[in-house]
C-alpha cells in the first residue's frame, strides 16, 4: 500500500458524494472526480476537484479510490466492469466503497479486489446529505486493521467518526442493522406526530417534550418529519435533497435479505418494508424517506 496519500479518485458525485469530494479537496487532497452525469462533475470542479472523463482517467494516479454509488450493481460495474477500477487503478491503491450495499456483495468485491492485488474496505456512512456537506459523517469500516488505519486520515476529512467494525463486510453489516432501526424509528416518529396533530397538540410543544423524553431518537431530534422544528431536516424543504425513500427501501431490503440469511423474521422491519414500498409507489421515489408522514397522515 502507498505510504503517502495525496491523490484520490472519487466516483459517484450525487447527493452524498458531492459534499464528500468537496471536503477532500478542501482538506488539500488532489481529487479526481468522475460521475456519469456531466453536471455533477462540473459542480465538483467548482468545489475544487479535477474533472475526469472516465473511471480509467480518474484512477490513473490515485492512491485511494472512493466510490459513492446507489447500489451493489453500480459498485460491481464500476469496479469489475470493462474499463473499471480493478483494470485501471494504480498498483497498491486502497479502494474504499462508501455506498450502502449487501454484506455478501461487499465480501465478494473485497475478495475480487484482493485477487487483483488491491486492498479494499467497505466504509458505508451514517449522517445524510447535511453531514456529507459538513464533513460530519460516521464511517463504519470493514477490512483488515492495517487497511482501516490507512483509510483513517482520508475518511476523517469527511467525517467526525471512523469506526472499525470488523473484517470485510462488517461495515455493511453495521450499516444495515443501523438503517433497519432507523426505518422503524422514523415510522414510529411520524405516527406519533400524526397522533399529536389529531389530538390537537402543537407540534412544537410535542417536539420539545418528546425530544427530551423517552421517545427521543435521531428521527426526532435531527430529522423531525414536521417543518419548523429542526432547521436542517428535509421536512423544511418539502422533503427534497435528503435520503430518498427509494434508498431507504433498498437498505431495508438489504436488511431483510440479511435477516433471511440467518433465519430471522423481524416483524417491525417487515412492516416497514410494506410501508416504504407503498410510499415509493405513491410519491416521488427520490422524496426524502421522512416524507412518509404525508402518507401516514392520509390513512
Ligand atoms: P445519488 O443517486 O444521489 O448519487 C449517486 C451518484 O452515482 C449519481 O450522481 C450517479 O450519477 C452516480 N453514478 C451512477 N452510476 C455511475 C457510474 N457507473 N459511474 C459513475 N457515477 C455513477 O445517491 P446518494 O444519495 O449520494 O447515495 C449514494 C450511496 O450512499 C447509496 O448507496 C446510499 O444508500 C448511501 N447513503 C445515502 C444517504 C443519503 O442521505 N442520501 C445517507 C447514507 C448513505
Amino acid at each position: 500500500m502507498v505510504d503517502e496519500i495525496a491523490n484520490i479518485a472519487f466516483i459517484g458525485l450525487g447527493a452524498m458524494g458531492a459534499g464528500m469530494a468537496a471536503n477532500l479537496a478542501k482538506a488539500g487532497y488532489r481529487v479526481y472526480a468522475f460521475d456519469v452525469v456531466a453536471e455533477a462533475v462540473s459542480a465538483a470542479v467548482s468545489a475544487g476537484c479535477l474533472a475526469t472523463n472516465s473511471i480509467g482517467e480518474a484512477v490513473a494516479d490515485a492512491h485511494v479510490v472512493i466510490t459513492m454509488l446507489p447500489t451493489g450493481d453500480h459498485v460491481r460495474e464500476v469496479h469489475a466492469g470493462a474499463g473499471g477500477v480493478l483494470a485501471h487503478a494504480c498498483k497498491g491503491a486502497l479502494l474504499l466503497d462508501c455506498s450502502t450495499i449487501a454484506v455478501e456483495d461487499a465480501r465478494s468485491l473485497a475478495a475480487q479486489a484482493e485477487a487483483h492485488g488491491f486492498a479494499m474496505c467497505d466504509a458505508p456512512v451514517s449522517g445524510g446529505v447535511t453531514a456529507a456537506q459538513a464533513g460530519t459523517l460516521t464511517f463504519m469500516v470493514g477490512g483488515s486493521s492495517n487497511h482501516v488505519e490507512a483509510s483513517k486520515p482520508v475518511l476523517s476529512a469527511m467525517g467526525k467518526a471512523v469506526i472499525h467494525a470488523g473484517e470485510a463486510g462488517a461495515g455493511q453489516a453495521a450499516k444495515i442493522c443501523n438503517n433497519m432501526l432507523l426505518a422503524v424509528t422514523m415510522i414510529g416518529t411520524c405516527e406519533a406526530f400524526v397522533l399529536a396533530e389529531r389530538l390537537g397538540l402543537d407540534p412544537k410543544a410535542f417536539f420539545d417534550i418528546a425530544s427530551q423524553s423517552s421517545g427521543q431518537s435521531w428521527s426526532m431530534t435531527s430529522y423531525a418529519p414536521v417543518p419548523g422544528l429542526v432547521p436542517t431536516a428535509p421536512s423544511n424543504r418539502d422533503f427534497a435533497n435528503g435520503f430518498a425513500g427509494a434508498l431507504m427501501l433498498k437498505d431495508l431490503r438489504l436488511a431483510l435479505q440479511a435477516n433471511d440469511s440467518v433465519d430471522l423474521r423481524p416483524a417491525l422491519a417487515l412492516k416497514a418494508e410494506e410501508i416504504y414500498s407503498e410510499y415509493v409507489v405513491n410519491y416521488a421515489p427520490n422524496r426524502d424517506f421522512s416524507g412518509v408522514i404525508d402518507m401516514l397522515r392520509n390513512r
